[in-house]
């Protein structure tokens, strides 16, 4: 009977295996996260951190290297930033860049309502900003909750103002209203794709008129006062901005156990932090090792900035240069060896709507790190099917390490289903695996994570840096 009980795979919950220590090190760890994604709900923020975090590391700027003409050698810690938007984290190895890299890549981007062009107007002696919403959200999630406006403008100088109302306690928040329920009668009969439309997610942010009243729109005029005064800022400003209205407030341990993280913009920032902790972790490798965050994941990677962009590419060029082993044939060699896992959040069982899940082959919480052999929808389409021999490989490193881990779809196959950066990389030749952490609320304004999963990922990262 044993021996047959060995012949089964059973994923258990991470939370049974842990002592004392390590019981803290996941608890610590969640601490650090929670604290990275209540002050970094911008790509920009994230890598403005994340750079000053990396440079206490001895990481230094590829820019640098290149103007100085300096070398690089095993050992080295070099970063490029892309656009303010962009990160990738190389510390280089012993071996020839040719032989390939292992990476690890995450999205720094996440769903959220940015002010269109024309934000600013008048209605009724109220104020409001038009916003366009980014990623896929269900708009009903997006009213009556507190949010801030976080981003920057640029003024024709070239002058960059940074912009930041709501995070601090002491400032305003903002909204999208919603109708009172007794006035519902005609919304509630609705889809839900329809309760919310995308053109009512407007932000209300006044309603003080100046005292001017030669002025026609005064509580418009009053706030285009303020912003003046406070940032030196004008109405046509806004065109030349990149302002996004996220869920305000900081994250919070979550649950009566606190096993859990609640809050805003953990697709994928969860997987982003784990991955830059276990490569802060790691000194010293064989392999040069890469960790890249991009932008735009969640409306295609699409643009400069996206991991369609040419960046990755050319930063990692730039890098073999630098190093004395740049050729074009030599960086597709390297691309074409490498090793990556691409990382994004899954989705976690939620008790709540099992009809929409495959129960044996769907993530949970408590089980670690996710890995998906593929993604895509309905038939697989568009996904990047993982090999079965570099499955077999990340498992084996996996199990030496001690890494709880399970495999996951998203959901039924006819259900939905959905996509990462996968494909993109693996366009190159390398082998890629989707991996990363289960979450549930996925996209809402307040995402939730497990502490246990969190943890298993950072480790699950750092024996991929390890032994890939
Ligand atoms: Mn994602
Ligand atoms: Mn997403």
């Amino acid at each position: 009977m044993e021996k047959k009980n060995s012949l089964e795979k059973k994923y258990e919950s991470a939370w049974e295996k842990y002592s004392e220590t390590e019981f803290k090190k996941v608890f610590s760890l969640s601490s650090r996260y929670i604290k990275f994604i209540s002050q970094c709900k911008t790509e920009r923020q994230c890598v403005n951190e994340l750079v000053k975090e990396a440079e206490k590391k001895g990481y230094v700027d590829l820019n640098s290297i290149i103007k100085d003409g300096k070398t690089l050698k095993a050992g080295d810690k070099v970063y490029a930033v892309n656009r303010d938007k962009n990160l990738v984290l190389y510390l280089i190895g012993e071996d020839p860049m040719e032989k390939g890299f292992s990476i690890l890549g995450a999205h720094i981007d996440s769903p959220r309502l940015d002010l269109k062009q024309n934000p600013l107007y008048e209605d009724t002696d109220l104020a409001l900003f038009k916003t366009h919403y980014y990623g896929g959200i269900k708009k009903y999630q997006w009213v009556t909750v507190p949010l801030s406006i976080i981003g920057v403008v640029v003024k024709k100088t070239g002058e960059v103002v940074n912009i930041n109302i709501g995070e601090d306690e002491t400032d305003p928040v903002f909204c999208v209203t919603d109708l009172l329920v007794h006035l519902s009668q005609d919304q509630m009969q609705k889809t839900m794709a329809k309760g919310i439309e995308g053109e009512a997610l407007n932000v209300l942010v006044g309603s003080i008129p100046v005292k001017d009243k030669k002025e026609k729109e005064r509580v418009k005029a009053n706030i285009l006062k303020l912003i003046n005064e406070k940032y030196d800022i004008t109405e046509e400003d806004f065109v030349s901005a990149e302002l996004e209205v996220v869920p305000a407030g900081k994250a919070r341990e979550y649950g009566l156990d606190r096993s859990m993280v609640i809050g805003y913009g953990q697709d994928d920032r969860v997987c982003a932090y784990t991955s830059f902790e276990a490569m802060m972790e790691i000194t010293k490798s064989k392999k040069t090792l890469i960790t890249v965050l991009v932008d735009k994941e969640e409306i295609g990677s699409v643009g400069a900035t996206g991991m369609h962009s040419r960046f990755f590419e050319n930063a990692t060029a730039e890098v073999m240069e630098a190093a004395g082993q740049y050729s074009e044939l030599k960086l597709r060699r390297a691309f074409a060896n490498s090793k990556m896992l691409s990382s994004d959040v899954s989705a976690a069982y939620d008790p709540n709507y099992p009809s929409v899940n495959e129960k044996r082959n769907q993530c949970y919480f408590g089980k670690g790190v996710v890995f998906n052999k593929y993604t895509g929808s309905r038939g697989k389409s568009g996904s990047s099917d993982a090999d079965a021999e570099f499955v077999a490989e990340v498992r084996a490193i996996m199990d030496k390490h001690k890494v709880s881990w399970q495999t996951s779809e998203l959901g039924k196959i006819d259900q939905g289903g959905g996509g990462t950066i996968a494909y993109i990389l693996a366009q190159y030749g390398m082998e890629v695996i989707d991996c990363g952490v289960a979450i549930l609320s996925m996209h809402s304004p307040f995402e939730i994570a497990s502490k246990a999963d969190i943890y298993e990922t950072k480790n699950a990262y750092v024996a991929f840096l390890k032994e890939a």
